[in-house]
């Protein structure tokens, strides 16, 4: 009741500031098509724009009408989806910087720098991937694991909150969500042993609601008390491995308001040494689905139990109407893309994505789960003839970096297809022992990644749901590693580390039109409309995973240049 009052006061002052972000414009945020208030152009996370103006015979005539430069020495990766509302885009950049501009001009009206401590420890690279808008506020996370909410005219920090400790691991990239009129937030952390949770807060002033820990054994939280224990504590993890046990939720979630559930998926339980933790090691490599009033999980479906490749199940729940019901798909890191239906959780499909997959033969869609291939575990440094420092090393694909990674896929509920950035690498792995220590890596494994074709990596693939049919294909010679946007003019737009924004035809593939950002594009695109023209959005800035830990990929990668930009298009007139 207090929450609810304190609210109600925070939402009257704010409302005689002006504009305001309500949880019904949120929530409605895919049908409306003048402004982007959430990550994923929607709390489904579809990527879909009704628009129509920029299609398949118009968009020769797209152009950039500006560009504006994130400055300073911080480059590194850009992976933000910019939000625009009002007039504004409010964009993200590494380091845990925060930018608004006039959306039609690209002029900066602030900035705002958080200022970072020495030691964070972001396992890969200085990324933040954007904002949530709710009332007057934008809110964004930092690599210090803070969230921090600032006026949206002015750029003024209104509240800031501590989510938890960096010297411990802990950091946070994604963008939060709003769902139901609350905030929601994931950690990251996953290769420090940390606890993997979900929270949700009062947006408008940072207040914790809920808190819902992603490892079994771990207690959760509602309104400051206890709210029942996650799981069962030792069921699927042997004696106290469970108090380190990962499962990050590092790339936040989806919220769907007809099921009222938000889904985050869970990354790789810790260690990445699978034989010290024996068991399924619930609720990592999954897909968790909350009731965003209690704060309890309602079903969870594990895609990778006792995973021992580092394939967290991080990837974006889209949800979507197939055959009359409301199904979630996800495009795994383990190579697999799963539909379950988004109320139930029960398996619906699955099927590869990518070409090689080396780890598992395929999914019983009667019990869900994978049916091993032995081979590619890598092996126990404890095992019989084994010396105790290194296991033998196995060879699995996809790699750690996944059939997919952060990148987010898009819907059009129009094509009624996929479109997946997917990346084609195996790698070598093998374990050694490992002990917990506060703030250190916490994997047990070493690893080298590599290409498996000479043509490609990366490749844009239009996939069925209902089939598991790949309807068209466009190859990449570098990993892609930034996300899709799909729109009702029958265009798929996606960038690439080369640097360019391309668009192709959602029915053919055909390229149709592509542009030069000056720098990798590992971020996902936007549209929206102002004043009656469709404009396009993108963050350009080579970055992230790959070039920190690409190993044999390192050649492919090796002549892009780093930089630090957001660009918009429209339309030219004719003639
Ligand atoms: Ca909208
Ligand atoms: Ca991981």
């Amino acid at each position: 009741m207090k929450r609810t009052l304190i609210s109600l006061l925070v939402t009257l002052a704010a409302a005689q500031a002006g504009a305001q972000v309500t949880d019904a414009m949120v929530t409605n945020d895919a049908q409306t098509t003048n402004d982007v208030l959430s990550w994923g152009m929607g709390t489904q996370g579809q990527r879909h724009s009704t628009l129509t103006e920029i299609n398949t015979s118009t968009v020769g005539r797209l152009a950039p009408i500006w560009s504006m430069s994130f400055g300073g020495e911080k480059q590194r990766g850009q992976e933000s989806q910019p939000l625009v509302y009002n007039g504004k885009m409010f964009v993200t950049a590494s380091y845990s910087r925060i930018f608004a501009l006039d959306v039609k001009t690209g002029q900066k009206l602030w900035k705002y720098e958080h200022r970072l401590p020495e030691g964070i420890m972001p396992c890969c690279d200085v990324v933040n991937r954007g904002a949530a808008l709710f009332g007057n506020l934008v809110i964004y996370s930092t690599l210090d694991a803070q969230l921090v909410a600032l006026d949206q005219n002015t750029g003024k920090v209104v509240w800031k909150e501590k989510i938890d400790d960096y010297s411990a691991g802990y950091s946070n990239t994604a963008a939060p969500l709003i769902a139901d009129g609350l905030l929601l937030t994931g950690v990251s952390g996953g290769e420090f042993g940390v606890v993997g949770r979900v929270e949700a807060r009062d947006p408008l002033t940072g207040k914790l609601v809920w808190s819902r820990p992603t490892v079994e054994g771990h207690m959760g939280t509602l309104n400051g008390k206890d709210n029942g224990i996650t799981g069962t504590t030792n069921a699927t993890w042997p004696g106290e491995t469970w108090k380190t046990g990962g499962a990050a939720t590092w790339l936040g979630g989806t919220y769907d308001a007809k099921t009222g559930l938000a889904y985050f998926g869970t990354g790789n339980p810790g260690p990445w040494n699978s034989h010290v933790r024996k068991g399924d090691n619930l609720y990592s490599a999954s897909t968790v689905a909350i009731d965003v009033k209690t704060g309890k999980i309602v079903w969870h479906y594990q895609s990778t139990p006792n995973d021992g490749w580092d394939y967290d199940g991080v990837n974006e729940f889209v949800t979507f109407d197939m055959d009359g019901k409301r199904m979630g798909a996800k495009a795994d890191r383990n190579g697999f893309f799963y539909i379950n239906d988004a109320t139930t959780g029960k398996l619906v499909n699955a099927f590869p994505f990518v070409k090689k997959i080396t780890w598992a033969s395929s999914i019983d869609l009667k019990t869900g789960r994978p049916n091993y291939i032995e081979e590619s575990r890598p092996g126990d440094p404890t095992a019989p003839g084994a010396d105790g420092t290194k296991g033998k090393t196995a060879f699995a694909a996809p790699g750690f970096l996944g059939g997919k990674n952060q990148m987010p896929m898009a819907y059009s509920p129009k094509s009624q297809l996929f479109y997946v950035p997917t990346n084609e690498w195996g790698m070598d792995i093998w374990n050694e022992p490992v002990a917990y220590k506060k703030g250190g890596a916490f994997l047990g494994a070493g690893f080298t990644i590599k290409p498996l074709f000479e043509d490609h990596i990366g490749s844009l693939r239009a996939i069925d749901p209902k089939t598991g049919k790949v309807a068209w294909e466009v190859k990449n010679n570098a990993p892609l590693w930034g996300g899709v946007l799909t729109t009702a003019g029958d265009l798929v737009f996606w960038g690439t580390p080369e640097g360019f924004l391309k668009a192709a035809d959602a029915k053919t593939g055909k390229v149709v039109w592509q542009f030069q950002t000056g720098s990798g594009i590992v971020a996902p695109p936007i549209t929206w409309s102002e004043g009656g023209e469709q404009y396009v959005s993108v963050v350009s800035g080579w970055g992230g995973a790959v070039p920190l830990w690409g190993g044999e990929v390192a050649k492919k990668i090796n002549l892009l240049e780093q930089g630090g930009s957001v660009w918009t298009f429209k339309l030219m007139k004719k003639g």
